[in-house]
This record gives structure tokens, C-alpha cells and sequence, in this order.
């Protein structure tokens, strides 16, 4: 022991890399996980949901929750082939105390401590509301959604959460529309069934269902509450 954190850079962010001969420095890949641990800090997600992992997922001897936990499982381990593609996607819908944003922040731990893929955590409410108190200064606004736009993967919690105005679906929509044209992947989590989801925005929630259609996850019914039935 010696005492880094990352072996590989000794904890100075860079390495040295060989380049037609000449010895150039590039950012280390233990930035990204560190840069995403800096936003999990600030996003306001819960320090319990940041340890949530696949194992500690209890499907309560219930299929559907069987088959939500394979479906998510499933995503992340075909994250790296599918990530460029149209269908690169996943959301869980379903009420309150389901475990859908345990299974997205297993997801995301996994992505994040295994693969090192860099992940910007978007908890909706709080981060519409920060996005909101900059639009009247452009270079506020462009920094406050461009972590969201451009981060190699979005999570998105608790999605559409709450009331709705003109300039939330507007910033949504510029959000979603790069992600969409870019094919930057999303894990989302929302409240919302996806035929609510087209209903409140159309342009929206189609582009969403687009890039979710491999991995669609629905929990309803009220008997999936653990906080009610457990
Ligand atoms: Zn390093």
C-alpha cells in the first residue's frame, strides 16, 4: 500500500501516454468516476440510495419485480455494446415505493464503480428549479443544463414530478431533444405510465418511449408498496 487512491495516475489526473514519440498527458480514467461522485454528492440522492446494488433488491417472491430486477440487470450488462444505439435507453415507471429509482441507482452504481462511465444525477425537482433560476443569464443556463446534456450518461429521478409549466417542458424538452439526437443514454425513473408520459408532452415523451423500447419497465398496483406491505 502506498497510500493513492488511483494507481494508475498516483492520484495527479493525468498519465503520460506515448504519441509519434513524443510523451503527451491525458486525463486519467479515475477522473470520470470522480467527477460523477462529485455530482451523486450534489444532487441531493440519498447517501442509502448510493449504495443500492442488483443483490440487495428484494423481489418479495413477486414476479413482476423478478422481471423488473432481470430487465435492469439486463441493461447494464449490455450497456457497453448498445450504448451508441437508438434504442440505448431505460425507464422505470411505476407508484411510489415500487423500487423503481433502486433499481435505476443499481444501475448507475454499477455503471459507475465497475465501468467507470460518467454519470450526471439529475434529482428532476431540485435540478428544474436550479435550471429555472438561470434562464435569464445565457451562460448561467448553458452551464446549469450542459452537465445534463452532455454527461455520457443521464440519470434522471422522479421525472415529470410535480406540476408542470411552459418553461419546464421547454428546458425539458431542449434536454431530451439533444440526448435524443446525440444518442446519449438515460436512466430515468418517473411516476408517470408511458402513455401519461405522451400525454403531458408529446414531442417529449415519444422521443423518451424511443429511446427506452428495449428496456421498459411498468410496476403498478398497489400491492408492489414495500412501504405499505412489508
Ligand atoms: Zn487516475
Amino acid at each position: 500500500m502506498n497510500g493513492y487512491i488511483c494507481e494508475k495516475c498516483h492520484d495527479m489526473g493525468f498519465v503520460l501516454v506515448d504519441k509519434d514519440g513524443a510523451e503527451v498527458a491525458v486525463r486519467c480514467e479515475c477522473q470520470a468516476k470522480r467527477l460523477s461522485m462529485l455530482r451523486l454528492k450534489r444532487s441531493g440522492i440519498s447517501e442509502e440510495l448510493q449504495k443500492k446494488g442488483f443483490n440487495d433488491f428484494d423481489c418479495r417472491g413477486m414476479e413482476v419485480l423478478k422481471t423488473a430486477k432481470n430487465k435492469a440487470k439486463g441493461y447494464y450488462q449490455n450497456f457497453l455494446l448498445s450504448e451508441g444505439d437508438r434504442h440505448n435507453s431505460i425507464i422505470l415507471c411505476g407508484q411510489p415505493g415500487a423500487g423503481k429509482t433502486h433499481l435505476g441507482m443499481a444501475i448507475c452504481n454499477n455503471l459507475l464503480n465497475v465501468c467507470g462511465v460518467e454519470i450526471a444525477y439529475m434529482a428532476y425537482r431540485n435540478a428544474m428549479t436550479a435550471i429555472k433560476q438561470t434562464v435569464t443569464d445565457k451562460d448561467g443556463y448553458y452551464k446549469a443544463i450542459g452537465t445534463y446534456c452532455n454527461a455520457r450518461l443521464l440519470y434522471i429521478d422522479d421525472l415529470l414530478k410535480g406540476r408542470q409549466t411552459e418553461a419546464d417542458l421547454n428546458i425539458l424538452y431542449e434536454l431530451v431533444n439533444y440526448r435524443y439526437m446525440h444518442k446519449k443514454p438515460m436512466v430515468i425513473s418517473t411516476e408517470k405510465t408511458p402513455e401519461e408520459l405522451v400525454g403531458v408532452d408529446e414531442a417529449i415523451g415519444s422521443r423518451i418511449m424511443e429511446m427506452c423500447r428495449r428496456y421498459t419497465v411498468v410496476l403498478q398496483g398497489k400491492e408492489l408498496n414495500y412501504r405499505l406491505y412489508s
